[in-house]
């Protein structure tokens, strides 16, 4: 069984050092201890942002909680096939989604199985989308655009990080509204890619611009309605600038701060009164009790071809920690995905 532990706090950007691979000399093939259990094979694991945040050193205030101690197996959303089961709600051969660890072969317990859920629909849809456009990742991208943004037919949307897993599907929610949509990402490829296979308007490399204010003026002569804001820091106050008067913005994350002790000035916040811009926040979780009804939403479009998904995908548990590592260097191009088991 082999498992991925953090070997200390992170400090700064993340290295594959940071992590160790070990074999555990036993698998589990069935369940001991008290009822309540899954033994679960993990077939797909995803890796976050947030994964950063959790590894930080302990410090007062923090505006993220550590959750990840040193010495300790990894953890985070996965699919996975229960192989046994000691859980009334779950039985020997199901799919779930949900929380799990960095192993091959991970034991849930109560109170961790509420954070499991059965896969019910999986007729024409890669089970990995539940850990992606049907997991976490699709709920944000539609409560952070549809609820957060209010938008509306026709107006001037922005999305950073727009080759990534939320920003791709945020991008297409646009289109799909009648959205004029520009993307930022880190590379030319990206960047066509954004054009020709999902439909975005416009597409810019944000590394390729020295003035991040002149290429948002390019782009949106008439200024930007909606941001949907993935990165934070230098973008972020570029586009206060660029906002047109009641705009929206969505503060989803700030990967460019993640690796930072402090968040980078915004000396245009100022800008939020005077244009009257609608700024917030807010955290995936206090919207799970959503998750059916984006479901819902969500399949008919897939299936229907209305929504492109795409993903990235390694295969092996040993890749990661060097995947989680890459989200900061933007070396995945869509959803970071690991798979752990061929299809
Ligand atoms: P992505 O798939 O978008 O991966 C991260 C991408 O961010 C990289 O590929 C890279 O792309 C870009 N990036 C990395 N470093 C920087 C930087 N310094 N400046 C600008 N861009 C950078 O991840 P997700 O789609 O999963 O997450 C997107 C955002 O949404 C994150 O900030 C995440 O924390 C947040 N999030 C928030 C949730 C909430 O509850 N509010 C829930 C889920 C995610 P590039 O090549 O373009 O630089």
């Amino acid at each position: 069984n082999k498992q991925i532990y953090l070997k200390d706090y992170v400090d700064g950007t993340p290295e594959e050092t940071d992590f160790d691979v070990r074999i555990a000399e036993s698998v589990p093939l069935k369940l001991s201890g008290p009822p309540g259990a899954v033994l679960v094979r993990n077939l797909y694991l995803s890796v976050d942002p947030y994964m950063r945040l959790r590894m930080q050193r302990p410090r007062p205030n923090p505006y993220y909680p550590t959750t990840f101690t040193p010495g300790s197996i990894m953890s985070g959303t996965g699919v996975c096939r229960v192989l046994d089961s000691t859980h009334p709600a779950f039985d020997k051969g199901d799919l779930v989604r949900g929380m799990t660890t960095w192993e091959e072969y991970s034991v849930i317990r109560t109170p961790a199985t509420e954070g499991l859920f059965k896969i019910n629909e999986t007729s024409d849809i890669p089970l990995s989308y539940y850990i992606g456009i049907l997991g976490a990742t699709g709920l944000t991208a539609y409560v952070g655009f549809y609820d957060i943004c209010s938008p509306k037919k026709g107006e001037y949307v922005f999305v950073s990080a727009a080759s990534g897993a939320v920003g791709q599907i945020v991008g297409q929610f646009a289109k799909l509204m009648g959205c004029y949509v520009v993307g930022s990402a880190g590379s030319q490829e990206k960047v066509d890619l954004l054009e020709e296979k999902l439909g975005f308007d416009e597409a810019f490399n944000y590394k390729d611009e020295p003035d991040l204010n002149e290429a948002l003026k390019r782009y949106f002569p008439e200024g930007i309605d909606i941001y949907f804001d993935n990165v934070g820091g230098e973008m972020l106050d570029a586009v206060l600038l660029n906002m047109r008067n009641f705009g929206r913005i969505s503060l989803c994350g700030m990967i460019s701060q993640y690796n930072r002790d402090n968040h980078e000035g915004l000396v245009n916040l100022r800008c939020v009164t005077r244009k009257r811009i609608r700024m917030q926040g807010f955290f995936i979780p206090d919207y799970y009790h959503l998750y059916p009804a984006y479901l819902e939403f969500a399949i008919p479009l897939i299936k229907e071809g209305k929504i492109v998904y795409m993903e990235d995908i390694v295969d092996g548990i040993e890749k990661c920690p060097a995947a989680l590592v890459g989200l900061f260097s933007g070396r995945n191009i869509w959803k970071q995905v690991v798979r752990l088991v061929p299809e």
